[in-house]
């Protein structure tokens, strides 16, 4: 399991990555999950402002 960024719902605003305690996500059009990296803590997709981010499995 894994969180993952809807690249049309992604304004690239960068909250995302500023709030992802595993520095799991990179900067770019849109902003990228690493799912290797990312510990499913769900912090990303409480900050995005469009809702962009979901758990995927
Ligand atoms: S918080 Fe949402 S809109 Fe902002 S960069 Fe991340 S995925 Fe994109
Ligand atoms: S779910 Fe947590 S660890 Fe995974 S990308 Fe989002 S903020 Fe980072």
């Amino acid at each position: 399991m894994a969180h993952k960024i809807d690249a049309d719902k992604c304004v690239g605003c960068g909250c995302c990555k500023d709030a992802c305690p595993a520095e799991a996500i990179s900067e770019g059009t849109p902003y990228v999950i690493d799912a290797d990296k990312c510990v499913d803590c769900g912090a990303c997709a409480s900050t995005c402002p469009n809702e962009a981010i979901a758990p995927v499995s």
